[in-house]
């Protein structure tokens, strides 16, 4: 089979070690003759992979020992209900910070269970802390610090200087750089972007938040039920659990993530020379507000967008076509892609640009 370039926004392309890994193992996981699709979660193998798990995240991602990590389900839409029904307690209203699709779904999904207060409105840009209106009152304050649809991202930890707890959606970078987790109270991220399959959605909370939920939330969604039972209150994504931990080992055998930040940079910056030094390719967002997980970018001639994609997929380019809300083309680049392969979707671009410019 040819070679596949693979820049889907997720599920997205995964380490090729860790996929042999798991195809060497499929049919009989850890010498046990069974598969770890046929393991028992109860099996103490299981369990012990489910502490190995959370275990590595912790060292990789220097997460302190006063915040949970959660393995629950639901994806990252089901963290825009989960948030709310966990963090409200007596409060009646939340904040929100909305600049693109993601951020704008989650408030609207919050709508459903308190007052919403916009704090700051903005498209196309990442807005400026001068920009935005808080409510020292909010249960709590959300933000999507990389926007997966719109292509921006956040290059700095907001400072909001009050006690309201800070909420960051990082679904589609987490571990894509180091974070400081002291600065925030609550980190939700769906596996499927940037660190493993689909079905498992990762949640890290800060001990103190565990007493707020709405007597309400079901206990699947409960963050209290989770963190008390590590995570193993109902069947989990077992697969899901094993490829991630492979995905985290593979992490720490890059070098870990301040080497992967600069991958990640590295790759970034190379695209985005590539649309800026042509009149053929633009992207309309400034320059510190753009993504490095997911460059958007359009043709000049719009028209030429249907080709540029028909032509691309005959190249073995896969995934490009921007979300349907926004058009234009996307690449998403995550941890798992190599910087040839963005070195060969520029020199495609240029070929592309050669032919049709
Ligand atoms: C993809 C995405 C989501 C939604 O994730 P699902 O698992 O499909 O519910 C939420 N937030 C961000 C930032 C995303 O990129």
């Amino acid at each position: 089979m040819s070679r596949i370039f693979n820049f889907s926004p997720g599920p997205a392309k995964l380490p090729r070690p860790v996929l042999e890994q798991a195809q060497a193992e499929l049919l009989d996981w850890n010498g046990t003759g069974v598969s770890i699709l046929e393991t028992s979660h109860r099996a103490l193998q299981f369990e012990a992979l489910g502490h190995e798990l959370t275990h590595n995240l912790r060292r990789i991602a220097n997460i302190p020992s006063d915040y949970k990590i959660l393995w629950m389900q639901g994806g990252g839409r089901g963290q825009f209900s989960m948030i709310p029904m966990n963090l409200l307690g007596e409060k009646k209203s939340a904040d929100y910070v909305i600049n693109g699709l993601w951020s704008h779904l989650a408030a609207d999904e919050a709508r459903k269970y308190c007052h919403v207060n916009p704090v700051v409105q903005a498209r196309d840009i990442v807005p400026d802390l001068s920009m935005w209106a808080c409510d020292e009152n909010a249960a709590y304050l959300h933000y999507t610090d990389n926007e997966t649809v719109d292509g921006l991202e956040f290059s700095f930890v907001p400072d909001i200087t009050t006690d309201v707890p800070l909420v960051a959606d990082m679904t589609s970078n987490f571990l894509s750089k180091p974070i400081d987790m002291t600065q925030f109270s609550l980190i939700h991220a769906a596996a499927q972007k940037n660190f493993g399959p689909s079905g498992v959605t990762l949640v890290i909370v800060h001990e103190s938040l565990l007493d707020r939920a709405l007597p309400m939330t079901p206990s699947f969604c409960h963050y209290k039920t989770f963190s008390e039972l590590n995570s193993f209150y109902q069947t989990p994504p077992t697969m899901s659990w094993y490829i991630v931990n492979l995905v985290l080992k593979w992490i720490e055998a890059q070098g870990g993530l301040e080497r992967l930040a600069e991958k990640n940079q590295e790759k970034a910056d190379l695209l985005y020379q590539t649309i800026d030094e042509s009149d053929f390719y633009r992207n309309h967002i400034a320059p510190e507000h753009r993504s490095r997980m997911n460059i958007v970018f359009r043709l000049t001639n719009n028209a030429l967008e249907a080709c540029f994609l028909e032509e691309a997929q005959e190249a073995n380019f896969i995934g490009l076509k921007g979300h349907k809300s926004v058009g234009g083309i996307r690449a998403s680049m995550y941890n798992a892609m190599p910087i040839s392969e963005v070195q060969a979707l520029c020199e495609f671009m240029k070929h592309f640009e050669a032919k049709h410019g």
